[in-house]
């Protein structure tokens, strides 16, 4: 099968029909043989009637219904254990993002050998303080902490290798960082396309204000984790031991002052309790990497590692 399109929704029970017809118009003019993989994250409009309507009268539209709301990054995840296709293409269903970029997309991925594109919504066709500088601020992040130069991670069309979205799990809200959870798992060329980006046709947006802070979270959870995952003591340790030794040093200093001078009072100086309180946090780092160190030595993941390819094996 050449390509697998996969979307998530919630509620988008207006736009599918017009979407699936405009996928379908590209893929049969294209002469594809494709999918359409719809997963349903839990809507409670009539989003699976519509999925229902339409695979009736193509059987390359699929669906996938969760029977709650669990998030975009879980319903992509489920689309891509589901995908066939060789180029899995994943969009959003309010079509923003233009069925019309398949073709190129598919062309960067077979001929210019990409193992993942990203597209770019150059010119965006949103709210600018509550989307447009937010996500700005966080490109920038992602970037400077993945060393991927992508100018728009987060955007919802994207076409895959066939073996990069069977590597790679989307949980949480990871579905921002994608690219990042791509190059980890070793796939180093990732390449970026400006795409048409158009204002949402139907309803209305599925992210509130949370997702600056949800954000932000999952990038420092996805650093560390890449970094430190399989050898937690050697950050918590790290500083454990620094916090440790500055908070002993200090207390010693002031020990042995007290020692010396009986007259020297310990309890009025700052530097007193700073020290006490630093050599505390110390310790409960120092702890907390020996707890991190024990969870991921029981982990059954412990030694799964990502392979390319093997010989003679
Ligand atoms: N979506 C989803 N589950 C959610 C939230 C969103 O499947 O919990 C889908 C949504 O239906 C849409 C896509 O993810 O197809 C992108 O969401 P939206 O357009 O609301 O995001 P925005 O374009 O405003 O960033
Ligand atoms: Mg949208």
């Amino acid at each position: 099968m050449d390509i697998s399109v996969v979307v998530p929704l919630l509620n988008e029970e207006e736009s599918l029909p017009e979407l699936c017809a405009w996928i379908e118009r590209v893929v049969t003019t294209n002469n594809y043989t494709y999918e359409v993989i719809l997963v349903d994250d839990g809507s409670t409009d009539d989003s699976w009637e519509v999925i229902k309507q339409l695979s009736l009268t193509n059987n390359n539209i699929k669906g996938i219904r969760f029977r709650r709301n669990y998030g975009k990054s879980a319903a992509l995840n489920e689309g891509f254990k589901a995908a066939l296709g060789d180029v899995i293409i994943t969009m959003d269903a309010d079509m923003q993002d233009s069925p019309d970029e398949i073709p190129e997309l598919r062309k960067m991925i077979l001929v210019d050998g990409y193992d993942l594109v990203s597209g770019w919504k150059q010119k965006r066709f949103d709210n600018t303080f509550t989307k447009n500088l937010p996500s700005k601020l966080f490109n920038a992040a992602a970037r400077a902490s993945s060393g991927i130069k992508l100018n728009d991670f987060n955007c919802g069309l994207k076409a895959y290798k066939k073996k990069v979205v069977k590597s790679i799990e989307v949980f949480g809200e990871m579905h921002r960082y994608i690219p990042v959870l791509a190059k980890w798992a070793g796939f180093r060329k990732i390449g970026e396309k400006v795409v048409e980006h158009r204002a949402r046709k139907y309803g209305t947006t599925k992210f509130g204000w949370e997702r600056f802070v949800n954000g932000f979270l999952d990038l420092t959870t996805i650093t560390f984790l890449y970094k430190f995952g399989k050898r937690p003591m050697h950050f918590f340790g790290l500083y454990g031991t620094l916090c440790f030794l500055i908070g002993f040093g200090v207390s010693l200093y002031l020990s042995i002052n007290k020692l010396m001078d009986s007259g020297f009072s310990l309890t009025n100086k700052p530097a007193f309790y700073i020290g006490l309180a630093v050599m505390i946090i110390g310790i409960q780092l120092f702890l907390t990497g020996f707890i991190a160190e024990l969870i991921s030595r029981n982990s059954s993941e412990r030694n799964s590692y990502l392979i390319e390819d093997k010989l003679g094996i």
